[in-house]
Order: C-alpha cells, then sequence, then structure tokens
C-alpha cells in the first residue's frame, strides 16, 4: 500500500499546502480520500493518471475537501472515463445531485454512484480487494474517519475532528493513523485536533496504534513542526510524521 498526501492544507492558502486530499495505492488501483482545492493537480504532480481514479471517499461536505471533485470528473470525463463512485456522509447524495444540476451539459456524460454511508458501517468498494470501515469524528458538519483494510496494511483517515474515542478506537491495530492537525498546541479551539488535544487521548492508545502521520495544517502550524513531535512523543510510543503534500508512505 503506497500512501500520497496529495494535499495537507487547508481552507486558507499558504505556500506548499493544497487543499486535503490522500491518495491509497493499493494493488488494483488507487482511491482518493478527499478531493480539496489542488488537489487535481497534484495528482498529476504525483505522476498518476486521473482517469485511473473513479473511487473517492469523501470525510465531509466542507469546501476544502471536496472543492476539486467535479474538476476531477469533468478531467475524467474529457479523457473519455466517465464513471466514479462516491463514497460520503450523510448529505453526500443531495449536495452532489445540486452540484452536477448546475452543469447540464455534464449530466448527460458522466454515470456517478453516490453511496451514503453511516457511522459503524462495513463495505468493499466496488473493484477493490479490500474492506473499509467507518467511525464518527467530531466536527461541525456530518463527518466520517475511513479504515482501510487491504492485505497490504490497514490505515485510518480522520478527515476532520476534534480528538475522539471513536476515531481512536478505529485506529487500534492499524499501521498508520492520519489525523488531522489543524492548530499548535495552545490554540482554544473545537471542531479540530491540537497536538494538546490529541495527547490528551493519545496516551491511552500509546502502544495500540502502528503510527501517528497530522496533516491538514492551517498556517499557524508553520514553525510549530518540532514541538509538535516533542509533545506527541511524550505520549505514544510508535513513529510521528507530519505530513507535506507530495511526500508518500509506503506500507
Ligand atoms: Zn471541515
Ligand atoms: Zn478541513
Amino acid at each position: 500500500m503506497e500512501i500520497t498526501f496529495l494535499g495537507t492544507g487547508v481552507a486558507i492558502p499558504q505556500k506548499g499546502r493544497v487543499q486535503s486530499g490522500v491518495l491509497v495505492g493499493l494493488e488494483e488501483k488507487p482511491l482518493l480520500l478527499d478531493c480539496g482545492s489542488g488537489v487535481l493537480n497534484r495528482v498529476f504532480e504525483a505522476g498518476v493518471r486521473h482517469t485511473d481514479i473513479d473511487t473517492v471517499l469523501l470525510s465531509h461536505l466542507h469546501l476544502d475537501h471536496v472543492a476539486d471533485l467535479l474538476c476531477l470528473l469533468k478531467a475524467n470525463w474529457l479523457m473519455d472515463k466517465t464513471d466514479m463512485r462516491i463514497y460520503g456522509p450523510e448529505g453526500t447524495e443531495e449536495w452532489f445531485s445540486k452540484l452536477l444540476g448546475l452543469y447540464e451539459y455534464m449530466l448527460e456524460k458522466v454515470e456517478v454512484e453516490v453511496i451514503e454511508l453511516s457511522p459503524g458501517e462495513e463495505f468493499t468498494p466496488e473493484g477493490f480487494d479490500c474492506e473499509v470501515s467507518c467511525a464518527a469524528s467530531v466536527h461541525s458538519v456530518p463527518t466520517l474517519a475511513y479504515r482501510l483494510m487491504s492485505g497490504e496494511g490497514e490505515i485510518v483517515y480522520s478527515g476532520d475532528t476534534e480528538p475522539c474515542r471513536d476515531v481512536l478506537d478505529l485506529a487500534v491495530e492499524a499501521d498508520l493513523l492520519i489525523h488531522e492537525c489543524s492548530f499548535p498546541t495552545g490554540t482554544e479551539v473545537t471542531n479540530h485536533t491540537t497536538p494538546s488535544t490529541l495527547s490528551d487521548l493519545l496516551e491511552e492508545y500509546r502502544d495500540e496504534i502502528g503510527s501517528i502521520c497530522l496533516t491538514h495544517f492551517y498556517p499557524e502550524m508553520q514553525g510549530h513542526e518540532k514541538e509538535t513531535i516533542y509533545r506527541l512523543k511524550r505520549y505514544f510510543e510508535g513513529e510521528i510524521i507530519l505530513a507535506e503534500d507530495l511526500m508518500k508512505l509506503e506500507l
């Protein structure tokens, strides 16, 4: 399993980080987790053919996680790849039909299947030899964390969330937890994670999760990299990694 961080930033622009997107290379083909603005170009920069991507798991519908989805669909259609499956939380179907409805010329030309998921659901995405399960993250809108389980390894992607047991429980015995870390320690914030709020909960999971890779950084996180790793290391035995755009991890 090869994990490519396409976008590790947020809704506020910053140098070197586009919005959220993680590409998981499985034996069969790549599977995309979120598709924020800038992600489609990163697919190209990562050396991946966008037409190979026809399965997208959305954590939630905030723009910084979905803005390039229609752009991907259009790019694929222009290259004669017209089918796509989009998995997402409650509300994804209505959101997508309204969005596509604004582009009538595309409506007839693409075949998109939208599958809404509830926390706790397990499924196998069509065309893949892997199991996916999901849990509810704690965010301002319905948000899902995903666990991907294949013969090559197991990873969890938190989406946007406050640190919460549902997500950390989902990550028990996973090789890698990709967890958001929006702001540095000391920031008072709800619906998102800081190193201090994560470490409060993480201690209970100190040897139960393989490694943690942090992503979804606001510009405020710049300059706080070392202290973030240092703080989390006190509560967690595995490796702590900070994601960069186009960084790859191999399981
Ligand atoms: Zn969000
Ligand atoms: Zn976000």
